[in-house]
C-alpha cells in the first residue's frame, strides 16, 4: 500500500514490505532457526546468503539493520521493567505484549580454572500449574505458556540489552550485555508442559548462525513429566542435540514424601518417573542431574538420603542438593547449614556424586523457586479465575 503522505521520499522508497509467513504471521527470527528462516525469506525474494547474513548479524553482532532492510521487524518482544542485583546475580523481568511478565536470572558460576562464567536461567511459562508446595512460582498458578520467541528473547536481552552491574561498568567494557555460557530452563514454569515452544527455542539457541550455544550448555529442568521426558528423549536423538542436559526435580526419596510436596507425584509416582529417567537415551557424558530441594522437617533426614541414594544406584547422575529458599509466606525456614552438610556427607558416603547448589539471588527473590510476581499473581487470579 502506498503511504498517502510519505514524510520523506527515502522512507517511502526504502521501507520494505513486512515479511510474513504463509499464514500471514510476521516472520520472527526468534521463532525460527536459521535454516527455516532463510527458507521462509526466499518466498519474499531474499536470497539465501542475504537472509543468512541478516540472521547472523542480528544474533552475533546485535545489528538489526540487515534484517530491517529485508522487511523483518526486530522490535523487542518485551521491555525490561525491573532489574534487581545481588552481587553479580541479576534478576530481570520482561513485560510482554499482554502485560504479563517473564522473569530471568543471570547467575555467575565459579569456574574450576578460577574466574567465573554466567548461566542464564530462563522461564518457559508465566506462573506454573504444577503446584509444588515449596515453590513461589506455583503460588501464581499458570497464567500462560511463553512462545518460542519470548523464550529466545530472554537470551537476547541478557546477552545484549541488560545493563551490567555497577562494578563491572566501573571496571570498563560495555554498559550492557552479559556473556552467557550456559542456559538452564529453571525459571518460572514447567518446560515439559510447553515443549512445543521450548524445543524450537532450543533449536534457535543452538543454531550456529544464531546464539550458537552447544546443546551440552543447555539443561532442561522438569518436575518429572514422564511423557515429556520421553518426547525429549526422541528430540535428543537428532544430530546436534545429544548432549542436552536433563535435570529432574526429584525432591523426595519415596511416594509418601513426594506426594506431600509435589502434586504431580499422585498422577505419576516415583517408580514411573525413575523408569522414564532410566530409559532416557542420553549420551554417556551428557549431564543428568537429580535435583533435591532440602526442606527442614520434610525430606532432610539421613534415612531419606540413604533411600534416595538407593534409588540412584547404577544411574550415572549428579545429585544436586538445593538448600530450600523460603518462598513468600513459607511454612518452612531455610535448612540449617549443619543439616545441609550432614545430608551431603551422607550422600557422598553412599558413593553418590553430589553438588551443592548455591543460594545466589535469595535477597532479590531470584534464587531457585523464588521467581514469581505477587502483583501479577493477584491480577492473574482475578483475570483468569484461577
Ligand atoms: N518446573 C521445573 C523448573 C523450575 S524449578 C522443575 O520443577 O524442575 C527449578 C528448580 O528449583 C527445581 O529443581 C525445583 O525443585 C527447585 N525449587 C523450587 N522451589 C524451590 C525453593 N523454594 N527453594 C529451592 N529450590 C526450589
Amino acid at each position: 500500500m502506498i503511504d498517502p503522505a510519505p514524510r520523506t521520499i527515502a522512507t517511502a522508497v526504502h521501507l520494505p514490505q513486512q515479511a510474513t509467513s504463509a499464514r500471514g504471521r510476521r516472520l520472527d527470527p526468534r521463532a525460527l532457526d536459521s535454516g527455516s528462516f532463510v527458507e521462509a525469506m526466499r518466498d519474499h525474494g531474499t536470497s539465501r546468503p542475504a537472509g543468512l547474513a541478516a540472521y547472523r548479524a542480528w544474533y552475533r553482532d546485535h545489528d538489526p539493520r540487515p534484517l530491517e532492510a529485508i522487511g523483518v521487524s526486530t522490535e523487542p518482544r518485551g521491555e525490561i521493567v525491573r532489574t534487581e542485583i545481588e552481587g553479580l546475580t541479576v534478576k530481570f523481568a520482561l513485560r510482554l505484549d499482554d502485560g504479563l511478565e517473564s522473569e530471568s536470572v543471570v547467575i555467575p558460576m565459579r569456574k574450576r580454572s578460577g574466574g567465573f562464567s554466567r548461566t542464564l536461567c530462563v522461564s518457559s511459562q508465566v506462573g506454573c500449574a504444577m503446584g509444588c508446595r515449596f515453590c513461589e512460582t506455583a503460588q501464581m498458578g499458570l497464567l500462560r505458556s511463553l512462545a518460542t520467541e519470548e523464550i529466545v528473547e530472554q537470551w537476547r536481552f541478557a546477552r545484549f540489552i541488560l545493563p551490567r552491574t555497577p562494578e563491572e561498568i566501573a571496571a570498563g567494557g560495555p554498559a550492557t550485555g552479559h556473556e552467557i555460557r550456559n542456559i538452564v530452563f529453571m525459571g518460572m514454569g514447567e518446560p515439559m508442559e510447553n515443549l512445543d515452544a521450548v524445543l524450537p527455542a532450543v533449536r534457535v539457541l543452538c543454531d550456529r548462525n544464531g546464539p550458537g550455544l552447544a546443546a551440552s550448555r543447555i539443561a532442561i529442568s522438569t518436575v518429572g513429566r514422564v511423557e515429556g521426558i520421553r518426547r525429549l528423549g526422541a528430540f535428543i536423538q537428532e544430530p546436534g542435540y545429544r548432549g542436552l542436559g536433563l535435570a529432574i526435580s526429584v525432591n523426595a526419596p519415596n511416594d509418601a514424601v513426594r506426594d506431600e510436596i509435589m502434586p504431580i507425584n499422585r498422577a505419576e509416582p516415583i517408580d514411573a518417573l525413575f523408569e522414564a529417567i532410566r530409559a532416557f537415551p542420553k549420551r554417556p557424558s551428557a549431564a543428568l542431574c537429580i535435583e533435591y530441594v532440602l526442606i527442614p522437617g520434610v525430606n532432610d533426614r539421613l534415612e531419606h538420603c540413604d533411600e534416595l541414594c538407593g534409588r540412584l544406584r547404577g544411574l550415572k547422575c549428579s545429585l544436586n542438593v538445593i538448600p530450600y529458599n523460603p518462598r513468600r509466606d513459607s511454612p518452612w525456614p531455610a535448612p540449617e547449614e549443619s543439616t545441609v552438610e550432614a545430608f551431603i556427607g551422607r550422600a557422598i558416603a553412599n558413593g553418590q556424586f553430589v553438588k551443592r547448589r548455591g543460594t545466589k539471588g535469595r535477597d532479590v527473590m531470584g534464587a531457585c523457586g523464588q521467581l514469581g510476581n505477587p502483583e501479577i499473581r493477584r491480577a492473574g487470579r482475578r483475570g483468569t479465575g484461577v
